[in-house]
């Protein structure tokens, strides 16, 4: 057994045929597939997107939405699900679908439907939860993001939607310990929601969450959804299987509630980890719901929905078919109220791909920048400033700001949001170092010394009172690298006999150590290169 293994893992094909073709070792054959296939099993992800819509008041009725209120102040007898009540849409919770659905660049359904989602829990006081499951508001779509890959390369990479639909939210349940009792809050029940589904195209923890980080941020802009995770506002489930790439996809788990993109990080590869183990250890994976617990890190199965749920999917029937115009349709209705595709097409703000395709392609700063300037609250607006005061190149500005500015900034715990350095400030340090006005190094002290409030003065003026320019004037630096060449002719020699990189380093090297790190590196190193090739010109 061990054997085949070992031949099946350095020949798999060859060995493959030869034992299949042979029937008296056919067990081989299977042992060697079934091996090889649990060798090189691959995470498979689809995401399951909970996002409150930001509206002043409910999906269905009147009660306002406002996070942190006292416990049932904000329930309407609709929402406690009296009898004889009924729902009335909220046009608003409708624009904001509308609007994530363009930017998913989903084809938004004209006529769209809801329909009753029944399960029992404490929470759900209708008994159901008015959803759309036949004909959701917004098929198909994708959306681009960046990726982090395995080899720590920044990756631009699209996912697909499948569906985009309305919901409503249920209540809260807590559970108070001391007393064995568990309470309701009703303050959510009925809050308007965006469930958005993936195909299943994800292939690990990060992906997941740079996808969601990027749907969030793309919320925000668009004013649909406050993307918080702490209150409440976007939830996640992962859908998670693993399977070996050239075989069908493996039976899935469904990790639900994941608040927070740390958590669906870390209950991903976990899932993946365990699957991959039960797997090879013999065992099988089965179709169950779990949750995350984030203190031990680990996925665990929840007892309350061991069976198999029967929804009892119904049409809704207290509500109509939700109808939507276009340009086409608009002129034949005299209802103002309807949401209009092509208005809401034309009022889209930026979005996030459109930051980001503007920062690459006209500020040519690199992806890697890119994503972690668009990740920092503000980060983006604080560039555009910087660069309205700097006369360095928007990719130069790119690299001080992420590289040195927030380098600093994150030691301090400081943040670019509530920046405690002014833009023009920042653009001034950022000229200074570019144009070699003074060394890197200095300008990282620079950043410092305004972090620390230790200076008010400009930061030329910070720079000429501390002695920190550096020289650049031919007559001070010429007679610097004479005495050098002088002091050195074993350097000079292998600069002559072609060893031309090594020689110049460690004559710049002696070249700045003499002027204190004081000569501009790259007016020293021209005037260098120019002495040694008059030099060499002499040996000739
Ligand atoms: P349900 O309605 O039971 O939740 P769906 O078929 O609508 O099931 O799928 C829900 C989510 O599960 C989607 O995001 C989909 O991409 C994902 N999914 C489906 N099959 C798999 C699988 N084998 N592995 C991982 N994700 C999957
Ligand atoms: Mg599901």
């Amino acid at each position: 057994m061990a054997a085949s293994m070992k031949v099946c893992r350095i020949r798999s094909c060859a060995v493959y045929s030869r034992i299949k073709s042979n029937s008296k070792h056919s067990h081989l054959y299977k042992q060697c597939r079934h091996n090889s296939t649990q060798e090189n099993l691959k995470g498979v992800i689809g995401l399951e997107i909970h996002a409150q819509i930001n509206t002043k008041s409910k999906l269905f009725s009147a009660s306002p939405t406002a996070f942190g209120a006292p416990t049932n102040t904000q329930v309407s007898i609709f929402d406690a699900a009296l009898p004889g009540t009924l729902p009335v849409l909220n046009g608003e919770c409708v624009r904001a679908g509308v609007k994530t659905a363009i930017a998913l660049n989903s084809k938004i359904n004209k006529v769209s439907k809801f329909d009753r989602k029944h399960y029992f829990y404490a929470d759900l006081p209708q008994g159901y939860q008015i959803t759309q499951q036949r004909k959701p508001l917004g098929v198909g779509g994708e959306v681009e993001y960046i990726l982090i890959d395995d080899n720590n390369r920044y990756v631009l990479k699209t996912a697909r939607i499948t569906q985009l639909q309305l919901e409503q939210d249920s209540g809260r349940s807590v559970h108070d310990e001391e007393a064995g009792q568990s309470l309701i809050d009703l303050n959510r029940a009925g809050i308007g929601l965006m469930e958005i589904v993936t195909e299943p195209d994800f292939e690990n923890g990060i992906d997941c969450s740079s996808f969601v980080r990027e749907v969030q941020l793309m919320m925000r802009q668009l004013q649909v959804c406050l993307g918080s995770f702490r209150e409440g506002g976007l939830r996640v489930d992962a859908n998670i299987s693993v399977h070996s790439p050239d075989q069908p996809l493996g039976v899935r788990s469904e990790v639900k509630n994941l608040g927070s993109l740390k958590d669906l990080r870390n209950a991903v590869d976990y899932e993946i980890e365990r699957q991959k183990r039960l797997i090879k250890n013999g065992g099988t994976v089965i179709n169950e719901t779990r949750t995350f617990d984030s203190e031990s890190r680990k996925t665990i199965p929840m007892r309350d929905k061991e069976r198999m749920q029967d929804y009892r999917f119904m049409p809704e029937p207290n509500l109509p078919p939700l109808h939507l115009l276009d340009s086409s349709t608009a002129i034949h209705t005299k209802q103002t109220n309807m949401v209009n595709i092509d208005e809401e097409i034309q009022k889209m703000p930026p979005l996030p791909r459109d930051v980001r395709n503007y920062l690459l392609n006209n500020c040519m700063l690199s992806l890697r920048n890119v994503y972690i300037l668009a990740n920092e609250d503000k980060g983006v607006e604080f560039f555009k400033e910087v660069m309205k005061f700097s006369k360095s190149p928007p990719n130069l500005i790119g690299n001080f700001i992420v590289n040195d500015l927030l380098g600093v900034y994150n030691t301090k715990e400081a943040k670019i949001r509530r920046s405690p350095i002014s833009p023009d400030i920042v653009a001034e340090i950022v000229d200074i170092r570019e144009s070699g006005y003074s060394s890197p190094t200095h300008c990282c002290r620079l950043v410092e010394m305004y972090l620390n409030q230790s200076t008010t003065d400009r930061p030329r003026t910070v720079v000429d009172n501390n002695g920190w320019r550096l020289i650049r004037d031919v007559e001070t630096l010429k007679p610097v690298c004479v005495r050098i060449l002088e002091a050195n002719p074993r350097l000079v020699k292998k600069y002559c006999t072609g060893k031309e990189e090594k020689s110049l380093n460690s004559l710049m090297m002696k070249g700045l150590n003499e002027t204190q790190k004081k000569a501009h590196p790259a007016k020293m190193k021209e005037l260098f290169i120019e002495l040694l090739e008059e030099e060499k010109l002499k040996q000739r």
